[in-house]
């Protein structure tokens, strides 16, 4: 059996595994932390496994749910979107579950008429084809060849910008209107446009299923992939596990990381590799989660978003049956000023506490206990004229057959645009060998 390398246990990389497996090959994943999960990593609590990073599925996920079936099967709970706003100190409502004339005139109102204009034949190119809501479209490489010298700030009216697609960005992205672009908005549109569920055992659940599953596939955790080179037709991969440098050959190697840390593997022998990779921007984002004595929040009100001057992005409950666990969010450039690296976890979620206070039942209320988790790279927000970015990437990474890019800044961020972008790479390297 042929044998290929995948660099990264993040989603990515366990969808790369996955597809590599399903043709038949044999998988070296490398993983530098202890557990693979990545950005989807999960941390236990009383006996219960609660997810920092990606878990809400969306209905149209169909790659990631063709992939829990395949692994036997995991039950899903509806997540919900019962939210609200906070507009120049006002609580705004939206309710997807019921009241939909309501929400859509709530968001023409937000959107204003200039916004709606823009918008429509956006929402109505994902609507009719959801292959257009990730990168590198059709539809949305015209509209970056027309609008991406400006950010999504500059495309929308200021109103519109503020008050409906920062709620998106900020949440999506990690990152303000000013700092996304219209070329990559339909990857969030094909987000918003989804309704969503949530794996009931997590997705720890998910990975253990996958430890089981993936036969072909041995986990190498604690590896640390420094530098790629390539020689006569094969990939060194130099890496340290424990105290010790070492290097491995491979015909077939996927790189499944974030831009940011793909780029220095290649740092000294694809420097040019290296500096386009660099041109794809992340921004942190950290994430606590708490449980309360007390119900948090009421049914009709599970979560509420904050406005650009408030280093909370959004609060909410961790799922329709938990409304006295909170899951705050910290993104954008308010929070990126407030809440660092070094900032202590008890000075955080006091912030956050201290900013739902006046929404939600938290005075009265104690808290039992929390986790939080600094995230960088935490979410991506992609490059302007990002797809030109990407034909040139695999124009450099072309001659080096067997050697192939994958990762959130490929087809989007979210988890089914990871598993879409794997399979696609997957079946550029199997065709490459068929050729
Ligand atoms: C807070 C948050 C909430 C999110 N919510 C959702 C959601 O609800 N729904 C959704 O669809 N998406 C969501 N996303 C997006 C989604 O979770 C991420 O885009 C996705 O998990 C990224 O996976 P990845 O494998 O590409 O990268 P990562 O998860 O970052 O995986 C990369 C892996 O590679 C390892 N690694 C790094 N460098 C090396 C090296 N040199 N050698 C070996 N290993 C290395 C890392 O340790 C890591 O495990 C969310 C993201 C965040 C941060």
């Amino acid at each position: 059996m042929s044998k290929a390398a995948v660099i990264g246990g993040g989603i990515s990389g366990v969808a790369a595994a996955y597809y590599l497996q399903q043709y038949g090959l044999e998988v070296d994943l490398y993983e530098s932390s202890s557990r693979i999960g990545g950005r989807i990593g999960s941390e236990c609590v009383e006996g219960r496994w609660l997810d920092f990073g990606g878990k809400n599925i969306g209905r149209k996920y169909r790659r990631f749910r063709e992939f829990v079936t395949e692994l036997g099967g995991l039950d899903f709970e509806y997540f919900g979107f019962n939210t609200s706003q906070v507009i120049n100190g006002k609580v705004v409502r939206l309710n997807k579950e019921k009241e939909r004339l309501f929400n859509i005139l709530r968001v023409l109102t937000l959107a204003g008429f200039g916004g709606t204009l823009k918008l429509l034949p956006l929402v109505q190119a994902v609507s009719k084809d959801y292959g257009q809501g990730f990168l590198n479209t059709p539809y949305f490489n015209a509209l970056a060849d027309h609008f991406d010298d400006k950010s999504l700030a500059s495309f929308f009216p200021k109103g519109c910008a503020d008050h409906l697609i920062r709620p998106v960005t900020v949440r999506m992205n990690g990152a303000e209107p000013e700092e996304c672009y219209p070329g990559n908005f339909g990857s969030n549109l094909a987000l918003v446009l989804d309704s969503y569920e949530q794996l009931k055992q997590g997705m720890q659940g998910m990975l253990e299923r996958f430890k089981v599953h993936a036969q072909s596939v041995k986990l190498l955790t604690g590896h640390h992939v420094k530098a790629l080179e390539y020689s006569n037709g094969e990939t060194v991969l130099h890496y340290v596990h424990g105290s010790e440098s070492r290097r491995e050959r491979y015909r077939k190697v996927l790189v499944a990381l974030p831009a940011v840390q793909a780029s220095a593997l290649f740092s000294d022998s694809l420097p040019m590799l290296s500096a386009l990779l660099d041109q794809v921007q992340y921004y942190p984002v950290a994430v606590a989660i708490a449980r309360y004595r007390d119900d948090v929040f009421p049914d009709m009100q599970r979560a509420m978003v904050f406005d650009r001057f408030s280093p909370l992005s959004n609060a909410g409950a961790y799922s329709i049956r938990d409304l006295g666990i909170v899951r705050y969010t910290f993104s954008g450039t308010t929070a990126r000023s407030v809440v660092t690296k070094e900032s202590l976890p008890d000075d955080v979620i006091s912030l956050g506490e201290k900013i739902i206070e006046p929404y939600f039942n938290i005075k009265q209320n104690s808290r039992q206990n929390f986790i939080y988790k600094y995230i960088f790279p935490g979410l991506c927000a992609y490059s302007p004229y990002h797809y030109r970015m990407l034909q040139k990437l695999d124009e450099l990474v072309k001659p080096f057959k067997g050697l192939l890019l994958t990762g959130d800044y490929r087809r989007g961020a979210s988890l089914e645009a990871c598993f879409r972008a794997a399979a696609e790479t997957v079946d550029l390297v199997i065709q490459q060998d068929a050729a």
